[in-house]
């Protein structure tokens, strides 16, 4: 039996590109096994668009190369982002990986593992041409069976100064609206109810093949043609929101109250120098403009922290725009001056200690939010989706509302009722903690 272990490293649609990988290899008579040990095949899906995560990525490689050692007959597999970005530079740094495969080479990845059996002469690297995964693709879900993520696009056309993944992803390709709907369709036949959407942009869907912003048309064909009970948007560059998508998500209950728009900063010179395309006033205004069309919208953002130039002023003019917006959910990183991003050659580069210090800051000030924020629910009935029982405890079971997006916020711990995963049910709201609640099943 070819059997094999696939390990799946970095962002959301990273883990849909495994998730094909692991769908073609068992259309392909593969079987996919939990232990490395019970494998013949060994796969790492790689990340490597910043500095810690290539060091995840190469420590990720050398635990399953020890199985290797262990059983020389078994072959090591390395694909994905880390292999996009260094290409053949990897053969002569990881002598122990079989072949390499680049992000595109998700599409045919079966026969080049299936040549590591066969053949002995073989291109140790490849990087095939850019493709877009389809609908047809057989693709093995890893999340819960109740909950997806639909990868609308890949690639990104808007070279932000610290990001390399235009240059590991490529250019922008979205798919085609039939395809999504098609796939959407495959998803709710299996029983997923929520399904969040991820791109690099969201809102740049369709620039390339429809040469215009096509997200509100994909939404109403996903609203029209499934009954997929919630639609999540993540990944909102800022200056794409437009009024009708907001119209929509104020009129559609099935998209949840949900927004994700990365900010990355709100001071003009760093905005500038990021080249995001919008500076403070456009922000604030937008805020405005969502507070106005969907009051109770769950906001969640993310902060870059410590780029070139940056200057405690700045820090402050961030912080005081977070205590006034109030984010629901925020996340912050800080720069990495990533060799082969523009930005690696800025002046005014800022050291690790005062990076650290401003991303703590920026830290304390949310969390302070967050759990004033929370309260807001006690007393409230949510719509709660179960993901299961708890991951601290047998005795409580778990859950999100619509304001909490899997695997990143908080979520709900339950302590009255039962209830099976997938379920979406009333729970009604008891306590606020940090990060999390606590409720009942209604
Ligand atoms: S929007 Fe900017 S940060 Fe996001 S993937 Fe594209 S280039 Fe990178």
């Amino acid at each position: 039996m070819k059997t094999f272990h696939l390990v799946s490293l970095g962002c959301p649609k990273n883990l849909v590109d495994s998730e094909v990988v692991f769908g073609q290899l068992e259309y392909n008579g593969w079987q996919g096994v939990e232990q490395p040990e019970n494998a013949n095949l060994l796969v790492v899906n790689t990340c490597g668009f910043i500095q810690s995560a290539v060091e995840e990525s190469i420590e990720e490689i050398f635990q399953l190369a020890v199985y290797k050692q262990q059983d020389p007959r078994k072959k090591l597999a390395v694909i994905g982002c880390l292999v996009q970005r260094y290409m053949k530079r990897l053969e002569s740094e990881i002598p122990e990986v079989d072949l390499f495969v680049g992000t595109e080479g998700v599409k045919d990845i079966h026969f080049s593992l299936n040549q590591l059996f066969r053949d002995d002469d073989f291109e140790k690297t490849v990087i095939p041409e850019p493709f877009l995964m389809t609908a047809a693709m057989p693709r093995r879900l890893s999340t819960p069976f109740f909950r997806a993520w639909l990868k609308i696009t890949e690639g990104c056309n808007n070279h932000c100064s610290y990001c390399l993944i235009p240059g590991i992803r490529g250019r922008l390709r979205s798919r085609s609206i039939e395809d999504l709907v098609a796939e959407a369709k495959k998803l709710e036949a299996q029983g997923v109810k929520e399904v969040s959407l991820v791109a690099q942009d969201l809102t740049a869907y369709g620039m390339d093949v429809y040469h215009a912003r096509r997200l509100v048309e994909l939404l109403e064909q996903l609203l029209a043609r499934t009954a997929i009970s919630w639609i999540r948007l993540m990944y909102l560059y800022p200056s794409g929101i437009n009024d009708q998508l907001l119209d929509l998500v104020s009129q559609q209950p099935r998209i949840v109250p949900y927004l994700d728009i990365p900010l990355q900063h709100v001071s003009d010179h760093i905005l500038k120098d990021m080249n995001r395309r919008y500076g403070y006033g456009d922000v604030v205004q937008l805020i405005d403009k969502l507070r106005n069309k969907l009051p109770n919208i769950a906001l969640r953002t993310t902060f870059l922290l410590g780029f070139p130039g940056e200057t405690d002023a700045d820090v402050q003019q961030l912080v005081d725009f977070i205590e006034a917006v109030q984010f629901d959910h925020l996340g912050v990183f800080s720069y990495a001056n990533e060799e082969g991003c523009p930005a690696e050659k800025f002046n005014d580069q800022i050291p690790e200690e005062v990076k650290q210090a401003r991303l703590e800051t920026v830290l304390d000030v949310q969390s302070k939010i967050s759990a004033r924020k929370l309260q807001k629910y006690v007393g409230t009935v949510e719509s709660v989706i179960i993901e299961g029982l708890s991951r601290e405890t047998d005795l409580l079971l778990e859950g999100r509302t619509r304001y909490q997006a899997p695997e990143i916020d908080g979520c709900v711990l339950i302590n009255e009722g039962n209830a099976s995963p997938g379920d979406i049910l009333d729970v009604e709201i008891t306590e606020a903690h940090m990060y999390d609640l606590v409720g009942r099943i209604v």
